[in-house]
């Protein structure tokens, strides 16, 4: 089912921070499945839970970037000292794009869909969309950050 994607910079619930997730059950599993086809109908590389109205710790990726694309409770452990500047848009904040400086590769914690821990190292647009989507968790978009 492709989910509506809230929209807006001061929406409240993209403003909120996120809630972990404490049990992966089947309305999860159906949250992420309709989150991954929310995101390729819209020809997204990421989308979060909050950006379709669920306050909760999780966001989706493109299969394309990752082998991994279902994050639960994500948390960034390790980012570069080395920054990339590249131009970001989000599909919450539609018409906008911005240079953003971003970590060039982070390592990160997860659980995935099969409710299994696990660890991924990220580098570039992996990278980049990984904290883009973080941010989304946390409430931050990118006309909040600085070029
Ligand atoms: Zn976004």
């Amino acid at each position: 089912m492709i989910l509506q994607i809230q929209k807006g910079e001061n929406n409240p619930v993209l403003r909120k921070k996120t809630q972990t997730i404490d049990k992966i059950d089947e309305g999860i599993l159906q949250l992420v499945k309709d989150m991954i086809e929310t995101m390729n109908k819209n020809s997204g590389v990421g989308l979060s839970a909050n950006q379709i109205g669920r306050n909760i710790r999780l966001f989706v990726v493109h299969p394309n970037l990752s082998k991994k694309t279902v994050f639960i409770n994500p948390k960034i452990y390790k980012a570069s000292k080395k920054k990339i500047i590249s131009e970001e848009g989000c599909l919450s904040v539609p018409g906008v794009y911005k240079k953003l400086q971003r970590a060039k590769s982070l390592k990160i914690e997860a659980v995935d869909e099969n409710d299994k821990q696990f660890k991924l190292k990220a580098k570039d647009l992996l990278a980049r969309v990984i904290q883009h989507e973080l941010d989304h968790l946390n409430g931050i978009l990118i006309i909040d950050k600085n070029e």
